[in-house]
């Protein structure tokens, strides 16, 4: 998905609500999802959390296929999940989003 700065902003807080820390980001190489929280318990900057793998941040190597548990990507200069489109026409790759549902608290399943 391409996104302006204003639409990916917008459309994390419909997924995730306004507290930023619940935000969640995919990485692309190993599959782990990780929230804004889990980067800043591992002492790591909240920016970091959606164009670098957790693993880069609690010593994790490269990706193994299927670990989900965190490697050392980064989507600095490489295609791997989203783009957002800056106000002079810049692209710069992020994370995928991570589906709210995935993360168990999908406060609207009520069956
Ligand atoms: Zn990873």
């Amino acid at each position: 998905m391409k996104y302006t700065h204003t639409e990916w902003l917008s459309e994390l807080k419909e997924r995730f609500g306004d507290d930023l820390t619940k935000w969640a980001f995919v990485c692309p190489a190993c599959g782990k999802v990780s929230t804004v929280q889990e980067f800043k318990d591992a002492g790591a900057d909240p920016n970091d959390a959606y164009q670098t793998c957790i693993g880069r941040h609690t010593g994790k190597g490269s990706p193994t296929k299927n670990s989900k548990e965190g490697c050392n990507w980064a989507a600095f200069g490489l295609y791997g999940g989203d783009v957002i489109v800056t106000e002079d026409k810049k692209e710069v790759p992020v994370f995928s989003m991570a589906d709210p549902a995935a993360l168990g608290n999908n406060e609207e399943d009520e069956n």
